[in-house]
């Protein structure tokens, strides 16, 4: 036993307002409730949090409950933390945001017993962190441009795009900007013959990637554009585990990684391996979190080759401070854990 005392865990609640209305082709919100976690032990914090989404079947309920059954198989001893993050996935399947909230916890509390910033302990050299991309929602397109100029120190934009829209939305945007653009259409495409001809004259345009144009299961329709155009097309709704790799490597260039999506760190730092080893590029990248949920990504995207990692910037009260963005460039806290500082 090298540790002292018992470990602590607490979770609650945080109601997010967002800055602006926040649309992608599933649909739209103004504000979201998320899911801290605390744990305590020797006098140190970890902090972790959960950005449940419906679309993998969680709310701040479910995850309130999966947290009630993990906590209690925290060992007290610090030796036994790493076998408890292995642990966590045959506790209890699914439920990946709740997961992801005491993996970055745990993370966090091992980082700062250690005396280094998470970076650190997970052998990333924060000075290979990508750039990372500022998302604009769907919106009216006078908004939309407004928002494009709003978000002038990020030299890459992420545009969300809908079936119906997207050409009109991507040419407004880009009378109003040359920055290279990532575009998400969140499954929403319309038909492959469409999809084609749309995705082409993307790359005539200076669109750089994109993101999950078809539903996650039309791996067919995705192939079918893969072979069709010359740009990137990445996975995010497609892949979720590792389990997920095999077939999306088939339509897919490359993979988004969310921490939230793959059940925390170690999932996620699992599934980049997976996919470098399958040759495909890869995004870090977030739901709508507060700076404990970024940061904690943040430290993790020296292993991507693009960061999208925006979320706590598209709320408005965020109480936590951690990474921050200078022209595009996320800088990490260097200080012990995530870094992370605020009122709990
Ligand atoms: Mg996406």
């Amino acid at each position: 036993m090298t540790g002292h005392g018992q470990i602590n865990a607490e979770h609650k609640t945080i109601d997010l307002s967002l800055r602006h209305t926040w649309t992608i082709a599933r649909g739209s919100s103004t504000k979201k409730t998320n899911v801290l976690v605390r744990l305590s032990h020797g006098g140190l914090v970890g902090l972790g949090e959960a950005a449940p989404n419906a679309r993998y079947a969680e709310d701040w309920r479910t995850v309130g409950a999966a947290l009630d059954r993990l906590a209690p198989h925290l060992h007290d001893d610090p030796d036994r933390w790493e076998s408890d993050l292995d642990r966590l996935e045959e506790i209890l399947p699914a439920n990946r945001a709740a997961k992801a909230a005491l993996d970055i916890a745990i993370h966090d509390l091992m980082a700062r017993r250690a005396g280094v910033p998470l970076c650190a302990m997970l052998g990333a050299d924060p000075e290979k962190a990508p750039r990372t991309s500022f998302s604009i929602g769907m919106d009216d397109l006078a908004v939309m441009q407004s928002k494009v100029r709003e978000a002038s120190e990020f030299p890459i934009l992420k545009v969300k795009v809908g079936a119906e829209n997207a050409r009109e939305t991507l040419e407004g945007i880009r009378a109003v900007t040359d920055r290279p653009l990532y575009v998400d259409a969140n499954e929403g495409f319309p038909e492959r013959r469409r999809a084609v001809e749309l995705a082409r004259w993307m790359t005539s345009i200076g669109v750089v990637l994109l993101e999950q144009p078809f539903p996650a299961a039309d791996l067919e329709s995705t192939r079918h554009l893969r072979d069709s155009v010359d740009l990137p097309i990445l996975a995010d709704e497609a892949v979720v585990t590792v389990e997920d790799l095999p077939g999306a490597a088939e339509a897919f260039d490359g993979v988004n990684v969310k921490l939230q999506k793959s059940g925390g760190l170690r999932p996620a730092r699992r599934l980049i391996d997976a996919a470098r080893a399958r040759g495909m590029s890869v995004m870090i990248g977030c739901m709508i979190e507060t700076s404990i949920g970024i940061t904690a990504a943040a430290h993790l995207s020296p292993f991507a080759d693009y960061a999208d990692l925006d979320g706590n910037l598209l709320i408005a009260n965020d109480p936590f401070t951690g990474v921050t963005v200078s022209d595009g460039r996320l800088i990490l806290p260097g200080l012990p854990g995530l870094g992370v500082s605020g009122a709990w």
